[in-house]
């Protein structure tokens, strides 16, 4: 008699909540990257206990029977083995075993992730990069995230701390890193949200920022196109390295300042990328805006979960 094996599929939602420096954005997402249903809260600021009681409060406000997982994206590196988030730069909140405090509160399966690798996700499974095996996220915001899709699985390196692609190198010796970061040269140090506010500050005085420069590039001043399209060459240094690495069809760009700016970015940022790509990659390569804007993080998030749900 022959026996037919049929493969366990988990139908139903997951949860995906995104833990950010202001905001608590989470919602329910089925496992074509579709939203079922969101909410959003603030994040407090004060106390871990708070912070933690505020994700369960988000969770619990969009749980129902349909519901099969939940996972987390947080501004953190993730310990993997342990479940627990390591240190967020801008919120109270370290040594926190959110796996295992959710499992407990929750009894189902509970996936973590860096928020990054999370935005990564969310747009492999629901955005620009629906569909393609290899991809490269980078995130510019106040800081650079980056996130990895190699081979139809996300990169993570040893337990999970991978892939900081902000914190690469690009200029020797070079400008200071930000933040808890002792590096210089770092990519982050130029391509970031804060980056380009520092160089608008510059440009145009004290009050100026980097969406002010968007905003005088789209009135057509040509100075501040010629400070977007600088920062959009030190970009294509580090999208370069990371084509060489990875071999990605995609490099996907997010990230409020990412998107804002990307126009202007773009451009000079494939030039100086394929001139220091090898061949095949940078004839393979191209660059893409990121299309989930803030959902990209809960919907990856919500991905780590059906992860989770898969593996268990
Ligand atoms: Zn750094």
């Amino acid at each position: 008699m022959q026996r037919i094996t049929v493969p366990t599929v988990h139908e139903g939602y997951a949860i995906g909540v995104d833990l950010g420096g202001t905001k608590i954005l989470a919602g329910v997402v089925a496992r074509d990257g579709s939203i079922v249903r969101r909410h959003e809260r603030p994040t407090p600021q004060d106390s871990q206990d708070h912070v933690l009681a505020e994700l369960e409060a988000a969770v619990a406000e969009l749980l129902d029977d349909s519901v099969h997982a939940v996972g987390f994206g947080a501004p953190s590196p993730i310990d993997q083995e342990n479940g627990v988030v390591v240190r967020c730069v801008n919120l109270p909140l370290e040594n926190a075993p959110l796996r295992d405090r959710m499992h407990e509160r929750f009894g189902i399966p509970v996936g973590l992730d860096n928020d990054a690798n999370a935005a990564a996700i969310g747009e492999w499974r629901g955005g620009a990069g629906r569909g393609v095996d290899d991809l490269v996220m980078l995130t510019l915001g106040t800081g650079v995230g980056g996130g990895v899709i190699s081979g139809g699985r996300p990169f993570r390196g040893r337990n999970g701390v991978g892939a900081e692609l902000g914190h690469v190198v690009i200029v020797h010796d070079g400008r200071p890193c930000q933040g808890a970061c002792t590096g210089h040269g770092h990519l982050e140090a130029y391509v970031s949200g804060s980056a380009a506010t520092a160089a608008a500050r510059e440009a145009f005085g004290p009050s100026a920022d980097a969406h002010r420069a968007v905003r005088l590039a789209n009135e057509g001043d040509v100075q501040a196109k010629g400070l977007l399209e600088e920062v959009g060459r030190y970009l294509g240094s580090g999208i370069g390295s990371f084509v060489n690495v990875f071999a990605p069809q995609l490099v996907v760009l997010g990230g409020g300042f990412g998107v804002a700016a990307y126009d202007y970015l773009r451009a000079p940022a494939e030039e100086v990328a394929r001139r220091e790509a090898l061949e095949p990659m940078r004839s393979d390569v191209r660059l893409a805006k990121a299309e989930l804007g803030t959902a990209a993080g809960f919907i990856g998030a919500a991905f780590v979960a059906f992860e989770a749900l898969d593996a268990g």
